[in-house]
């Protein structure tokens, strides 16, 4: 795909760089329209944070981590070596640029703003995913069953009176169960949980990383290539974007190149100029292979800021934020703290044979994405830096780049995602 290729192909080609749930949705969107996709990632499709994530589709996911009242929580959290956020302190001067840009995203009127950019971003989650899994035989891979939140306090399910304000604000259907009706949705819960909130709209995927490869497989069947490399950087001709340059020196060139490297999707921004304040909020799940017991729902324990969630391989128990940068080792004890998280849920759950994953979400300080063309580079799209959402975004931001690269108009509003919002 070098030298001379650099003909009329080459130019309506779209080069997609990462197979993690954005670039398949956008390999996949933009196959389904008859474009030349070539999809390119150091490792297989959805082996990245895509992989192990809590598996939850939210349409209603429309509060961001960093709020009035999360922020209030931290000193607590970040003291505690088991809580469910750790810094490692050797990074911390590296992370806190990002961390302080965190907190300002966490003032009311910001953190109002952003509320109201997730609803738009999440609300058509399905919908954008629907025609994809539908013409891929891959229906199977999301249960819409809805999703609990749950409390051992009275209160506690429903949150604070921001994230109560903000559901409200976007309409969110939601339902208060007591502790009587949990146990009659719910009977694998342990009797304490007293409140529970239930989105009946939700669903989640049992396999998170074969639905990225099942998007992925898609737009291969569609006339798409899938390229196994690293990406060094972009290749500049003329001032603009050409194409990318692979590990081992080849060029792949392009006249689009999608931007969906996650949580390094700024190491390849850089050089043009775009300074994203990426950074990896690193994730650990557990999947207990035979726990003897399992949810009917996916279940999120506001409590612990852990969710648990039925899969195809077993029970998924997911969450923590480590803030440590994106190539440290991992430290398993983050994971191992998700077993008496589970314990405590589920009573007489069976331990044996837990799998450990860590993998990086890729984190703007404010929690919304980066989507749309690079300031300077118009032929560059951004679809990266979706944090805590990205499973339930994923759909919407493939149709988006789709509706870019056609020169339509996009689908949602794209001002609160602008790239240069960081200045
Ligand atoms: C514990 C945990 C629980 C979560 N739970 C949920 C949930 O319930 N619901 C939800 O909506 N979201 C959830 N998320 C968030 C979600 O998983 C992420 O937002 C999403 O996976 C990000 O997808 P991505 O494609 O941007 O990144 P990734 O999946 O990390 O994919 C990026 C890809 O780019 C490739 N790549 C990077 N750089 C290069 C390069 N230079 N050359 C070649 N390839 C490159 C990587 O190999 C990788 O495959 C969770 C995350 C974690 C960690």
């Amino acid at each position: 795909m070098s030298g001379p290729d650099a003909s009329a192909a080459a130019v309506g080609r779209v080069i997609v760089i990462g197979a993690g749930i954005i670039g398949a949705a956008c390999a996949a969107w933009l196959a389904r329209e008859g474009r030349q996709v070539v999809v390119i990632d150091r490792a297989g499709p959805g082996e990245g944070a895509s992989f192990g994530n809590a598996g939850n589709i939210g349409p209603g996911n429309v509060l961001p981590n960093a709020a009035p009242g999360t922020l209030r929580q931290i000193p607590k959290w970040v003291l505690d070596p088991l809580g469910p956020l750790a810094i490692r302190w050797r990074y911390l001067p590296r992370a806190l640029p990002w961390l302080l840009r965190w907190i300002r995203a966490g003032r009311p009127e910001q953190a109002a703003a952003v509320s109201r950019g997730l609803a738009i971003l999440h609300r058509p989650s399905f919908e954008h995913y629907d025609p994809i899994l539908t013409a891929s035989g891959g229906d199977a891979l999301v249960r819409r069953v809805g999703q609990l939140f749950i409390s051992a306090s009275a209160q506690g399910a429903a949150g604070t009176a921001f994230a109560q304000r903000m559901r409200a604000e976007a309409g969110v259907p939601t339902e208060i169960l007591d502790a009587d009706l949990l146990r009659q949705k719910e009977p694998a819960l342990a009797r304490h949980y007293q409140s529970a909130l239930y989105f009946p709209e939700h669903g989640h995927c049992v396999d998170p990383g074969g639905l990225a490869r099942t998007l992925v497989e898609f737009a291969l069947r569609n006339g798409s290539t899938l390229v196994r490399a690293e990406v060094l950087e972009l290749v500049v001709e003329a001032g603009a974007v050409a194409g990318v340059r692979l590990a081992g020196g080849e060029v792949v060139r392009g006249g689009r190149v999608v931007v969906a490297a996650g949580a390094w999707s700024h190491r390849l921004l850089a050089p043009l100029g775009l300074r994203l304040p990426l950074e990896a909020e690193r994730g650990y799940h557990v999947v207990l292979p035979d726990p003897g017991v399992m949810p009917r729902h996916p279940i999120s324990n506001r409590d612990r800021a852990v969710a648990a969630t039925p899969m195809a391989d077993g029970l998924r128990l997911a969450g923590t934020v480590e803030i440590a940068g994106v190539d440290a080792p991992p430290d398993w004890r983050r994971a191992d703290m998700l077993l008496p998280h589970a314990a405590e849920m589920f009573p007489g759950v069976n331990l044996a044979g837990a799998k450990r994953w860590m993998g990086s979400r890729p984190s703007l300080p404010d929690g919304l994405p980066a989507l749309g063309p690079c300031p300077g580079h118009p032929n560059v799209l951004l679809a990266c830096g979706n944090g805590h959402f990205g499973l339930t975004a994923a759909g919407t931001m493939g149709r988006v780049v789709a509706d870019l690269v056609a020169g339509r108009p996009p689908v949602i509003e794209l001002a609160p995602f602008s790239p240069m919002r960081f200045g």
